[in-house]
């Protein structure tokens, strides 16, 4: 340690002392985290620790955390995949921690919350210093005024204010409203040029955050910080990812580029009173073309390019090129701020339609789109078996997402893997700490460093269990007498078990679907059976949902997605959870087919590094919602027999808590009356 650092307490002390104060209970499973979290600091070697609901991980991570900023004077940030989790860390754990430890370091320990520009509110942009994005296919009234009550509400609430934090505004707003008082980080003029500059939100928040010793921010921002040329977040030396089992996918959110008609249609309404008529109309054209092009072309991977499709893309780069040329050099308007807003909100959307269009070409190889024959020679030499080659040199995926309401169809690309780009970015020059209470799948780390891009020998994993008895407290049932699940929605049989079930628990059943599909209609074929509630995902708001949920122990909630991960109910409302089918990613998920094919056609398993590892995830992750504090127990109960009779059934158990294990329908049904006679 360098002479002039502080002596400072052990980590085991500092956490002993918060565990104390904040009231709680010393796990051997925590100390063993915040001890390997201090190793990892020290030794600068990037870590992947598990730990079970219970363990009390964010104080496991932010004791050593504090410690180090505290030891070192630099930053440490602390990344969360959701804003339930960054508001936990913000509002609870991090005061009562900065109370507790405050008087065993040399000052309080600082925080801080930084989030995307975009999140706060602009001054310049709201004092109509840039143009209002408005949509000209916004012509339903009742959206209309919906957005206007919103935009209504922003500008009520602009004037108290002292964060601009979009989070504040209580109920949320959508995006359509929040755009016209935001802008992206490539839209800001800069706080020198900016005359809101002094006073900017976004500054403000970034100006907290280079004093703070622990810096709060989400994946997205945390992937831009680390990818692009200038830095977002302060300088830091260590960074601890939570809710580490959704980087690869947020990252990949970030990467993604899109284009459809609107992305065309907004650069062009951003440019068009700024060049001549005639050079924003080419623009428009091509954007129209690309609409007629994508409404008649199947959804899905794009594989090979089509001959109009390229030289679509070809026209809108070139168009968008044309308008970039046309507004002038970037910093001609510097002493008029008005202008210059104006300038720099089109060059921005200009840039987005042309690089995105030039990368979608680029995806098919050299000069995709320019050469029409040679894109043909591409695609013939594709359709002609040669794949497996084609896979191994693609390094991105394009694909069509069909058209939904008043959203057209959107043309989408993105990395077949965002390993490399975390390697080279965010894995190289800072200390790395990834923790969920999901990272080891199969029992093994390697199946998401892999995703991670991490390589043997440059990370250690280490998982610290769970404070819960898995094998006394829950049981996992699979009904290996029901039929493998059909591709025609929920099969007789499954909505026969699902009411046996739950009326064996007297409700208190979460019912986790692997589609809208399957969750809608288990939801109306057993409202008619049953005499408990049914509440199904999408009749409120999904919080609200919940919270109906966890007051009445007889109701029952059924959903999809989110449900999946962001349930947290203690207590004998949720005493089982009902998984229909192993969530496999979709036989037509583009991004997901395309990895899997890209693994085959590299001599690995495709189909166990990508579905197989995607479901075990996603099992786990549901699997998890059962027990969440020490009193609770109950049951697990999957549907499709394949979990206990697939050839990958090991590797997916393996990836589950271990609840004793049964599959016997009556025996399960006795266990869940006995469980819920009581309560
Ligand atoms: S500096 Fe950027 S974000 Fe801040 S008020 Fe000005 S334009 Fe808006």
């Amino acid at each position: 340690m360098p002479k002039d650092r502080p002596e400072l307490p052990p980590v085991e002390e500092l956490l002993a002392t918060a565990v104390t104060a904040l009231g709680g209970v010393e796990r051997p499973g925590q100390v063993k985290m915040a001890q390997a979290v201090r190793d990892a600091v020290e030794s600068e070697e990037h870590l992947a620790v598990q730990a079970g609901t219970g363990t009390g991980k964010s104080l496991a991570y932010l004791v050593p955390a504090i410690r180090h900023a505290a030891e070192s004077g630099d930053a440490v940030v602390v990344s969360t995949a959701t804003i339930a989790l960054q508001r936990q860390l913000v509002d609870r754990d991090l005061p009562r921690l900065a109370d507790a430890l405050e008087g065993l370091l040399p000052h309080r320990p600082e925080f801080a919350i930084l989030k995307g520009r975009r999140n706060y509110l602009c001054r310049h942009k709201m004092a109509a210093g840039m143009p209002e994005d408005e949509d000209d296919q916004l012509f339903d009234p009742r959206e209309v005024s919906a957005t206007g009550r919103m935009v209504q509400r922003i500008q009520e609430w602009a004037n108290e204010t002292e964060t601009g934090d979009r989070d504040e505004i209580v109920p949320g707003v959508s995006d359509q409203a929040w755009r016209q008082f935001s802008v992206t980080a490539r839209e800001c003029l800069g706080a020198q040029r900016c005359p809101s500059g002094a006073d900017c939100f976004a500054e403000l928040a970034r100006e907290r955050a280079g004093e703070a010793d622990v810096v709060v921010t989400n994946h997205a921002l945390l992937a831009i910080d680390a990818m692009e040329d200038f830095a977002v977040l302060p300088e830091h030396d260590v960074v601890v990812v939570d809710e580490a089992h959704e980087l690869v996918d947020r990252v990949t959110s970030v990467v993604t580029g899109e284009l459809s008609e609107s992305t065309v249609g907004l650069a062009v309404r951003r440019v068009g009173r700024l060049v001549e008529q005639g050079i924003a109309d080419r623009l428009q054209e091509a954007g129209e073309d690309l609409r007629a092009l994508l409404t008649v072309a199947p959804p899905g991977r794009v594989d090979t390019l089509p001959q109009s499709l390229g030289m679509t893309l070809a026209l809108i780069r070139d168009a968008a090129f044309a308008c970039i040329t046309a507004l002038g050099p970037r910093n001609k308007d510097k002493d008029d701020p008005e202008n210059a807003g104006l300038r720099k909100a089109a060059f921005t959307a200009l840039d987005d339609v042309h690089d995105t269009a030039q990368r979608m070409l680029d995806a098919f190889g050299p000069a995709a789109g320019d050469d029409t024959d040679d894109a043909d020679d591409a695609a013939n030499g594709a359709h002609a078996g040669d794949a497996g080659s084609e896979e191994v040199h693609r390094a991105e995926v394009v694909w069509l997402e069909e058209g939904r309401g008043r959203v057209p169809p959107t043309l989408r690309v993105a990395p077949l893997s965002v390993g490399g780009m975390l390697r080279d970015k965010l894995f190289g020059d800072r200390t790395v700490v990834l923790t969920s209470a999901t990272l080891a799948l199969g029992g093994t780390f390697d199946g998401l460093a892999r995703q991670w891009g991490l390589r043997a020998g440059e990370w250690t994993g280490l998982d610290v269990g769970s404070p819960f008895d898995h094998p006394r407290r829950g049981i996992l049932y699979v009904a290996t007498h029901l039929p493998q699940p059909g591709r025609d929605g929920l099969p007789e049989a499954y909505v026969d078990e699902i009411a046996e079930l739950i009326e064996a628990a007297g409700g208190r059943t979460l019912g986790l679907f692997s589609s809208m599909r399957a969750a809608k209609a288990a939801t109306e074929a057993l409202r008619e059976r049953l005499d408990v509630p049914l509440l199904c995902q999408g009749d409120d708001s999904t919080s609200q949902l919940v919270k109906q949920f966890a007051g009445d122990p007889a109701t029952c909630l059924f959903g999809t997605l989110s449900l999946w991960q962001g349930v947290d109910v203690p207590g004998s409302s949720l005493t089982l959870v009902i998984i229909d089918r192993i969530p496999f990613p979709r036989p037509d998920d583009p991004l997901a087919s395309a990895r899997q094919r890209h693994v085959a056609a590299t001599g690995g398993n495709g189909f166990m590094a990508v579905a197989a590892t995607h479901a075990a995830l996603l099992l786990a992750q549901g699997a998890g919602r059962l027990l969440r504090s020490m009193d609770d127990r109950g049951v697990v109960a999957v549907l499709d027999p394949r979990l206990a009779t697939a050839r990958y059934s090991g590797f997916l158990l393996n990836s589950l808590p271990p609840f004793w294990r049964t599959t016997d329908p009556a025996k399960v049904r006795d266990a869940l009356r006995r469980l819920t006679s009581g309560s």
